[in-house]
């Protein structure tokens, strides 16, 4: 038995080594991953460019400390403040992390406005981690009973249990820029909005580029602050560096983890202009964060992405997907909707379908599903076209035969 705290449902295999997007067993059994980990190896596996920088920096410094000077850091925040036009990031070590660094560097902002008691304006169905205040920050606070969270990073029971929860967020329906504006109206201690660009926990759930553009109008109006959480849907994955870059807006912070550095630890918080600002010596630091090891890796996947043509090629890729997808699935009763942009695409059922990713494996595939109804694919953005037409042709007769089943002879989850 294992000592591993029971924190996850976890499915019976163990994977031994990985090559591009292929990774095999303790048994010798070779998967297609069209998952990486959850949208975090972005190279795929053994990419070596990547395994270069790692063996090349951990042989020469592995940890100093934020007490000192860290070049690779500072590279990478050179990089980072590039591409997606801030001005300054700090560094933690993931996802939560950094969502709670914008809750922090929130607050403290509107704090040095004279606001009382600052409040951030969180969308239903979003996802930002599980410290106290990121699932404090995450929605739905709905719990269907007699349901388990069908993925470790599932929304469900993300909050239940944990009362009293962080106060401070004003929650709105996702996508719906009247709500937002009602808060503007009625709710004076409100400093910042934070908002996924695409729920990934939530469902594949796209926001429309109008809402960004407004939503970017209406903080610039109110003296808010723009936070966007791009831990799953950024770097890359849809074509552009960031999903904020196709509605041509930039936030005032931008938070990121998951696919920085492919798969080694390492999380950040972008922000720019007057947020840039905020953050003063001693207000917040992390050990780890942005140490030489972790900043060498996504230095390494950051080149590689683009001396690779990668953000072009999981357009390309993702819209090969996506189409294949529509075309087999869209419309069949059983399918709700087939959505997604770039590598990072759902398509949702009517029914429970955990039972899919057990079926998916059997088959040689690595998928989830979340928000019990949604199969999702967030492949590794070097998946070329023909081990997406390998995803198409594996995974298409799984969900027409699985829907052909009697929808009540399906158990609710995997
Ligand atoms: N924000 C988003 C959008 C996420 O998808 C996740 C994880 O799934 C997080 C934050 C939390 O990241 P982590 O698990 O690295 O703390």
């Amino acid at each position: 038995m294992s000592h591993s705290m029971n924190t996850y449902s976890r499915i019976p295999v163990a994977f031994t080594r990985g090559e591009r997007v292929w990774v095999w067993d303790e048994s010798g059994k070779k998967y297609l991953d069209a998952l990486a980990g959850i949208a975090v190896n972005t190279l795929g596996h053994g990419h070596a460019k990547l395994t270069r920088a790692i063996a090349e920096q951990s042989s020469r410094l592995i940890h100093t400390s934020n007490l000192y000077r860290i070049a690779e850091q500072e590279r990478l925040a050179d990089k980072l403040a590039a591409i997606s036009g801030t001005d300054s990031v700090f560094f933690c070590n993931s996802g939560c992390e950094a969502n709670e660094a914008a809750i922090k560097l929130a607050r403290l902002y509107g704090s040095g406005k004279g606001v009382e008691s600052p409040g951030i304006v969180v969308m239903d169905k979003a996802f930002h981690g599980r410290t106290l205040a990121t699932l404090s920050a995450t929605g739905n606070r709905k719990v269907q009973q007699g349901f388990e969270p069908l993925s470790a990073t599932g929304n469900r029971k993300v909050q239940q249990g944990f009362e009293p929860l962080v106060t401070g967020f004003v929650r709105v329906p996702f996508n719906d820029i009247e709500s937002v504006r009602q808060v503007a109206s009625r709710d004076k201690s409100v400093v910042a909005v934070l908002v996924e660009p695409i729920q990934g926990e939530g469902g594949i759930n796209i926001s429309s580029m109008r809402y960004l553009r407004e939503l970017r109008e209406l903080c610039d109006g109110q003296g808010w602050l723009l936070m966007v959480d791009e831990v799953q849907c950024g770097l890359g994955r849809t074509g552009k560096w960031f999903v904020y870059q196709h509605a041509e807006i930039r936030p005032d912070v931008v938070l990121l983890a998951k696919g920085l550095a492919s798969g080694v630890p390492i999380g950040a918080c972008l922000a720019r202009g007057p947020a840039a600002a905020v953050f003063k010596p001693g207000t917040h630091g992390s050990t780890f964060g942005g140490n030489p090891l972790a900043c060498a890796a996504a230095l390494a996947t950051l080149a590689a992405i683009e001396e690779e043509g990668l953000m072009k090629n999981a357009e390309r890729v993702g819209g090969i997907l996506l189409a294949g997808l529509r075309e087999a699935l869209a419309g069949r009763p059983g399918v709700a909707e087939v959505r997604g942009h770039g590598l990072m695409i759902g398509v949702e059922l009517d029914r429970p379908c955990g039972n899919l990713v057990g079926q998916a494996l059997e088959a040689g595939l690595l998928i989830n599903v979340t928000m019990d109804k949604v199969i999702r694919l967030l492949p590794p953005l070097i998946m070329n076209e023909g081990e997406a037409r390998q995803v198409l042709s594996i995974l298409v007769p799984l969900v027409r035969s699985f829907l052909e089943q009697p929808a009540a002879a399906v158990p609710a989850r995997a």
